[in-house]
């Protein structure tokens, strides 16, 4: 028969995947478990929302069965199954998110980080199996297709046989080397603890022949072992689970488990309201920034479930976008399965849930601010940018909630501070929350127009993002207090002497500033003798709301 070659893509991702050092090679087995638990999903939706088709619960299961003997590990599904075309598009071709790792080749190169980045799915079985044979019969269809691959040379699909609709995937297990051992793969205990670990939360049964040891019927102390079909996991999903019983890990592994990110998440949020609105929701604030954050392919989104079915994978309208880092699901009883996306944006449920998450985030980020510096600090590193896009595109009340959550670098405490802590600090005589432009910090540190403030012993902050100055000039103020530029014309510190011998000096040196203006022409507006500077001799400034630093910002915007 002859091979379909994977698309470049797959191509590459599968090599990285028989070639892989990737310590954490069980993992695919959650993967192979969450993509039948999918299709079931598929199945147990279309049910719902259509007549025609009969659900019954207990003919929805997953089964693993592992053959010593043939070396052989099987995982089967009674869900939707794949057509001919589904099976050539979706394991063919690699996911979307994955096209989107070979745009950075060097994080490409090790293939540890990819894993772990973005869950690479169903390839993901290549790294325990030598050959994989999928063989699937969709819903509604008489004919049953196989799939067969050893790797990197392409596939093969034909016409088979199944009598039940749904998937059996075949792996070909390993065979163990020196170093390594794959024998794991096909030890009960192994899978046992493999499928607890990480796909207990399953909503549908996955069973396994497990050997029991009994007393042996009819005689005295003898045993005896038989094979007894049992399920493996609890099958309660994770966010109806009591709080108390769940430990970190178990929230880290869901998150692994669901690829919400590929670090650990910095924190998580378990929320039950049973109020006006009823929702259970796990919501997490990572820890690294997604490489594709700051760009247009990053989509926002929560999970969203009714009552425990999966309705959207990426529901936008849970979270406002200066929250869109938070990732997670939100399953309410509340919400109605037929609904379709227009109609869900304006679900007065879902926008209840939509503001009560709003909130939930808001004060856990206070908490974490306020009880946890450090990490809130790892949190501002990663999201804080957003945060200030936040302030600088509201027109409403958000920057009320924001405003307490910005932090800047200030000139005298050398680290990051709050906006409450730079206020609560300022002498009796100082009129306005000083801020400096530039690159970096230690540029800000020389710069001329810092001198007069600096050495008054007003603390700066520093704004070395382009956004820092636009979203302060959305707040105005902050507790009452004005914030200015250390470049703006009047600081409000000149001493009236200082003012006076200016003037003076002003008109004794008219001509030479004329001469100066002259020459400059339409690079300068004025040229006037300053006051603010001590050791440098000559400073700009900016005049008016635009300060020369947003001027650069606004002139390199793309029109
Ligand atoms: P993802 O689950 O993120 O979509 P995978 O690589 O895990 O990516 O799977 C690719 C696609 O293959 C799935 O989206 C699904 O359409 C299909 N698929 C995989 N396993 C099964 C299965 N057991 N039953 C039906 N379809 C499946
Ligand atoms: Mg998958």
């Amino acid at each position: 028969m002859e091979k379909t070659p994977f698309k470049a893509e797959s191509k590459r991702l599968l090599d990285m995947m028989i070639h892989s050092i990737y310590s954490n090679r069980e993992i695919f087995l959650r993967e192979l478990i969450s993509n039948a638990s999918d299709a079931i999903d598929k199945i147990y939706y279309k049910a719902l929302t259509d007549p025609n088709i009969n659900f019954e619960k207990d003919n929805y299961y997953i089964k693993v069965i592992a053959d010593k003997e043939n070396r052989t590990l099987t995982i089967s599904d009674t869900g939707i199954g794949m057509t001919r075309e589904e099976l050539e598009n979706n394991l063919g071709v690699i996911a979307q998110s994955g096209s989107l790792m070979f745009k950075n080749e060097n994080e490409a190169k090790d293939g540890h980080d990819i894993i772990g980045q973005f869950g690479v799915g169903f390839y993901s079985a290549f790294m325990v199996a030598d050959v994989v044979t999928v063989t699937t019969k969709a819903l509604g269809s008489d004919t049953a297709f196989r799939w067969q691959s050893s790797g990197v040379d392409g596939y093969t699909i034909e016409a088979a046989e199944k009598a039940e609709v749904g998937t059996e995937i075949v792996l070909k297990i390993k065979e163990s080397t020196e170093d390594e051992t794959y024998d794991d793969y096909l030890e009960e205990y192994r899978l046992r603890s493999i499928i607890k670990k990480y796909s207990d939360f399953i909503r549908y049964p996955i069973k396994m022949d497990v050997t029991e040891h009994r007393p042996k019927e009819g005689s005295e102390g003898e045993f005896e072992e038989v094979l007894e079909e049992q399920t493996i996991n609890s099958m309660v999903p994770i966010w109806r689970k009591n709080k108390n019983e769940l430990t970190d890990e178990d929230y880290e592994n869901f998150y692994m488990e669901k690829h919400y990110g590929f670090d650990k998440p910095l924190k998580h949020l378990h929320i039950s309201v049973d109020g006006a609105v009823r929702y259970n929701a796990i919501l997490y604030i990572p820890e690294k920034t997604p490489f594709d954050y700051y760009t247009k392919e990053y989509e926002k989104g929560l999970e969203l479930y009714s009552n425990g079915v999966l309705i959207m994978s990426k529901s936008p309208d849970l979270l406002p976008d200066y929250y869109s880092f938070v990732k997670g699901m939100v399953d309410s009883e509340d919400l109605s399965l037929n609904i379709s996306r227009e109609i869900l944006q304006q679900d007065k449920q879902l926008q209840l849930i939509a503001k009560n998450i709003k909130n939930k985030i808001t004060s856990e980020l206070k908490r974490l601010l306020k009880d946890e510096r450090e990490k809130y600090e790892t949190f501002y590193k990663a999201f804080g940018t957003q945060l200030k896009y936040g302030v600088y595109s509201d027109y409403g009340s958000n920057k009320d909630v924001l405003q307490d959550l910005l932090m800047f670098y200030s000139s005298k405490e050398k680290k990051m501070v709050t906006l409450d802590e730079y206020v609560s600090r300022m002498p009796e005589d100082q009129k306005y929350i000083y801020y400096a432009t530039g690159q970096s910090y230690e540029r800000l540190d020389k710069l001329p127009q810092t001198e007069l403030v600096s050495d008054k012993g007003y603390e700066i902050l520093y704004f070395i993002e382009d956004v820092d100055e636009f979203a302060i000039k959305m707040l105005m103020t902050y507790k009452e207090k004005e914030f200015r530029s250390v470049s703006s014309g009047d600081l409000g510190i000149e001493a009236d002497e200082s003012q006076k011998q200016a003037e003076e000096e002003a008109t004794e040196n008219k001509s030479l500033f004329d001469e100066m203006k002259q020459i400059l022409g339409d690079k300068v507006k004025d040229v006037r003798v300053s006051k603010r500077l001590k050791h440098h001799p000559v400073c700009l400034t900016a005049d008016g709301e635009v300060t020369i630093e947003m001027e650069k910002v606004l002139r390199a915007m793309p029109n």
